[in-house]
């Protein structure tokens, strides 16, 4: 069980959503309308609009919105499923390498309000299946967990530990929490802004390139966890096969030792690792941009804020702090210009930059320090922090995409990395939101069959590109997989 956790759904609240989810959850489950539980499913609106989650709008988000093709055929990783009418019945034509059948599923179910009850190893044969089981269950939270060499349903009949995991795709979970002591929004635990919010696109920035440049994985997939989050999802076959001590060594690799309040002591080391200049380069425009201005987390924008900056200097560098700092007094210059001033000045220092030569009585090791200065400050605000132990395990658990955050409302969606830094996590719609959107649909365009309801709202955006971008390439990667194969066993033969 222990396994299970992501850390998502603690207490504490979502930036100016909070009172309104709260009592959202509140309302719905004491006092809701008996007529209201009865109608699940057909009736849309919400009588309070600022009911963002319900269990009779979650009932009507999974009979309506729920993109269970597109999840089905992902796990599958079988290009027979790429259209919506192939959703495999048990048996059917689907070839043995379809994973889905054995991948386990985990339902968070809230049989009476307030009492959550935690279901571990389902697995279920077909599309079919989960939808049904899903629509019946209205589980609050789903996760997925790995592929098992039998179906995880099969756990109680079969001897003890005979179900194995197989394989997973590698995951990694990136989380605002984690980002308390450099979030001068004011921002803490679950709360967020559109301010802090943009560590998040760093580090998918910098996780994105560093997966497909460094390890070559190219079927990668992010998601917005509904919350104070994203997870990332790499899905090529290399990756799902990893063992758990591939998987933490990917992992550490990407864990850089940032220091902490207490121990600022951290150091890189020369020479500086390729990932590393690599992720500099990607995060120091955007440290300039968005954290170091007054509209970021202006961290030198007044005074009081570039002095505790200054103060991290190398003991050497302090007569270029005591100079500038002077100099920034009298005039008024944009914290662009003195994050360049500064570098400049230090750079001077060690003879990188202008005219000046070296200081001679530096020893190597102040040098170094000097050198690493600025690209150690903009790590400790912006490289991304892993929940690392999120992504050591086959068997670890994962919020499933697609679901609802029950304290948002909001759906887990698809984000795609090139437009990462404008994801707006509060432009995403909430279930109430969702069902008003279809609403206005109809009444516009009369009950179209002819489109999934997802196609008629907010969702289409980021599903469709999902499908686009990822979906697609990877069944056309899959299929590729095959063909060789295929192709290699008849020289053999
Ligand atoms: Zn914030």
């Amino acid at each position: 069980m222990g396994a299970a956790a992501t850390n998502d759904d603690e207490e504490f609240e979502f930036g100016v959503d909070t009172t309104s989810t709260k009592k959202a959850r509140t309302s719905s489950s004491q006092g809701a309308p008996s007529t209201s539980t009865t109608n699940a499913g057909n009736k849309s609106s919400p009588a309070d609009a600022s009911v963002v989650f319900s269990p009779e709008l979650l009932a009507m988000y999974y009979s309506r919105l729920f993109p269970y093709h597109m999840l089905y055929s992902w796990l599958s990783y079988d290009p027979a499923t790429a259209k919506p009418g192939n959703n495999a019945k048990a048996g059917s034509s689907l070839g043995s390498a379809c994973t889905f059948p054995r991948r386990e599923f985990s339902m968070t179910i809230e049989p009476q309000p307030g009492n959550e009850v935690y279901i571990r190893y389902q697995s279920f044969l077909s599309q079919d299946e989960l939808m049904e089981a899903i629509q019946k269950r209205r589980p609050v939270k789903i996760d997925i967990g790995a592929v098992f060499n039998y179906p995880p349903k099969d756990n109680k009949s079969l001897p003890s530990g005979k179900l194995q995991t197989q394989e997973r795709e590698l995951v990694f979970d990136i989380d605002l929490t984690d980002y308390d002591d450099v979030r001068n929004c004011g921002c803490s635990g679950a709360k967020i802004c559109g301010k802090c919010w943009k560590f998040m696109g760093m580090a998918i920035k910098v996780m994105d390139e560093g997966l497909r440049k460094d390890f070559g994985f190219k079927n990668l997939a992010w998601f917005y966890s509904g919350r104070r989050g994203v997870h990332c999802w790499v899905c090529d076959e290399s990756a799902r096969k990893l063992s758990n001590d591939a998987r933490s060594a990917v992992a550490s690799y990407f864990e850089v030792d940032l220091g902490s309040e207490k121990n600022k002591n951290f150091h890189i080391t020369s020479p500086v690792h390729p990932t590393l200049s690599r992720a500099y380069r990607v995060l120091e425009p955007e440290f300039v941009k968005d954290v170091l201005p007054e509209e970021g987390h202006g961290i030198m924008s007044s005074r009081k804020m570039w002095t505790k900056l200054l103060t991290t200097l190398p003991e050497s560098c302090m007569s270029v702090a005591d100079k500038l700092d002077k100099k920034w007094q009298k005039e008024n210059s944009t914290p662009r210009e003195k994050w360049v001033e500064l570098k400049k000045g230090i750079m001077t220092l060690i003879g990188k930059t202008g005219h000046a030569k070296a200081q001679k009585n530096l020893s190597n090791s102040e040098r170094v320090k000097i050198e690493h200065w600025p690209m150690e400050t903009v790590f400790r605000y912006t490289y991304p922090r892993l929940d690392i132990n999120v992504s050591k395990m086959q068997n670890h658990l994962l919020k499933s995409p697609f679901c609802v955050h029950p304290k948002t409302g909001r759906v887990c969606v698809p984000i795609e990395v090139d437009s990462a830094d404008c994801f707006d996590p509060f432009a995403v719609p909430t279930l109430a939101q969702l069902m008003t959107e279809l609403d206005d649909y109809e009444a516009e365009n009369g009950k179209d069959e002819s489109i999934e309801d997802w196609q008629k709202t907010s969702l289409k955006g980021p599903f469709e590109n999902f499908q686009k971008k990822f979906l697609k390439p990877l069944l056309d990667e899959e299929r590729r997989i095959l063909r060789e194969r295929r192709e290699m066993s008849i020289a053999s033969w």
